[in-house]
C-alpha cells in the first residue's frame, strides 16, 4: 500500500481492485460480499496510514476511472474518483467561486466529502448540495441530501462506513475567473510557504482540539523535529508527520504516540489522529500456527 498512499508506507493488500466503471464497482462489492471478503474503500490515499502488515481482504480503489466533471449553470457534478484539485480548476474555468479552498487538497472528491475536507475559509459543507451513493445493505443507488450528511469538522455520516460515494454535486456562485484564479494562487502560496508539501505525509496528522491548533501545541511541547526511524514531526509545520524516506508505519505510530503523550503532559490535550489508521501490524500469510 506504500505505492497507493501519499504517506508511502504500509504493507500489501490481499487484493487491490480498481473498478473502471460504477457498474464494475457495484459488481465488485456484491462479489466480495458473497465471498465474505472484507473491503476498504480507497480514494486518492491522501488521508490513510496503512500498517506494515498490510490489509487482509480487499482494497476497492475509487480512482480516476470513476471521475468525470459535468457543469450545469452554477452546479457541478463530479465522479467520486475525480481529483478535488481538478474540480476546483474546473470551477475556476467555468467562472464559479466557492471551491478555491480545495485547490491544494490532494484528495479525491469522494474522500473530500467523507472527510468534509477544508482549508482556510472553506470546506465541503459550504458547497455540497447532494451526493449519489451506493448502499450495499439495500443494494441500491440513492441520493443523499446535506441534512443527512452530518458534515462537521473533518467528520461526516459517511464515516459510519456503510455507503460508497459515487458522485458529488456542488453549488457555486458566479464570479470572475481572474479573481478566482488569483485567490487560488494566493492560497497555494500560503500553503507552500507553511507546509512540507514536497514530503510524503497525510497532511495535518492531528485533528484540531476545540479552540486550539495541534501544530502550536506540538511546538510548545518541544516536539517539532522529533524523529523515530524515517518518520518525523515536520520541522516546517509541527502539525505534519512526514516520511523522510524509508519510514515504516511503526515509525509513524511511534512518533504519533510520543507526541500524544508529550502534548498531554504539557497542555492537557489528547490529540486525535486525522488519517484513517488501517491494516495489520504484522504480515500473516495463513501458514503460521
Ligand atoms: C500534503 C497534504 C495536504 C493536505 N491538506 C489538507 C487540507 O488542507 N485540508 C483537508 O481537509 N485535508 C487535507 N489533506 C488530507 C486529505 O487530502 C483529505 O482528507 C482528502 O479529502 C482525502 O481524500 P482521499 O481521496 O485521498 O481519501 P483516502 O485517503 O483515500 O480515504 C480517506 C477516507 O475516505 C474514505 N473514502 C474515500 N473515498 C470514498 C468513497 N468514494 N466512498 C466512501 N468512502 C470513501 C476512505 O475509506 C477513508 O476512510 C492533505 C493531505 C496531504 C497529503
Amino acid at each position: 500500500m506504500s505505492a497507493h498512499t501519499t504517506f508511502k508506507v504500509g504493507g500489501p493488500a490481499d487484493l487491490f481492485l480498481t473498478p473502471e466503471s460504477e457498474e464494475a464497482l457495484i459488481a465488485a462489492v456484491h462479489l466480495l460480499g458473497a465471498e465474505g471478503i472484507p473491503f476498504f474503500v480507497l480514494g486518492n490515499g491522501s488521508n490513510v496510514l496503512v500498517r506494515d502488515g498490510g490489509i487482509r481482504g480487499a482494497v476497492l480503489c475509487v480512482g480516476q476511472a470513476l471521475g468525470g466533471i459535468r457543469t450545469e449553470g452554477s452546479e457541478i457534478t463530479a465522479g467520486a474518483g475525480e481529483l478535488l484539485v481538478s474540480l476546483s480548476h474546473a470551477a475556476a474555468k467555468a467562472g464559479l467561486t466557492g471551491l478555491e479552498f480545495a485547490s491544494g487538497i490532494p484528495g479525491s472528491v469522494g474522500g473530500a466529502l467523507y472527510m468534509n475536507a477544508g482549508a482556510y475559509d472553506g470546506e465541503m459543507r459550504d458547497v455540497v448540495i447532494s451526493a449519489r451513493v451506493y448502499d450495499p445493505a439495500a443494494q441500491a443507488v440513492r441520493q443523499v441530501q446535506p441534512e443527512e450528511m452530518a458534515l462537521g469538522y473533518r467528520s461526516s455520516r459517511f464515516q459510519a462506513g456503510d455507503l460508497l460515494i459515487l458522485s458529488v454535486t456542488v453549488r457555486l456562485t458566479p464570479g470572475s475567473e481572474e479573481q478566482i484564479r488569483e485567490k487560488m494562487r494566493q492560497l497555494m502560496e500560503k500553503r507552500n510557504a507553511k507546509q512540507p508539501v514536497n514530503m510524503a505525509s497525510a497532511g495535518s496528522f492531528f485533528k484540531r482540539p476545540p479552540g486550539q491548533y495541534a501544530g502550536a501545541l506540538i511546538e510548545q511541547a518541544g516536539m517539532k523535529g522529533y524523529r523515530v526511524g524515517g518518520a518525523m514531526v515536520s520541522d516546517k509545520h509541527a502539525g505534519f508527520v512526514v516520511n523522510t524516506g524509508g519510514a515504516t508505519a511503526a515509525d509513524v505510530l511511534a512518533v504519533m504516540q510520543a507526541v500524544q503523550e508529550r502534548v498531554r503532559e504539557t497542555s492537557g490535550h489528547w490529540l486525535m489522529p486525522e488519517p484513517a489508521i488501517i491494516g495489520e501490524d504484522h504480515f500473516a500469510d495463513g501458514n503460521e500456527n
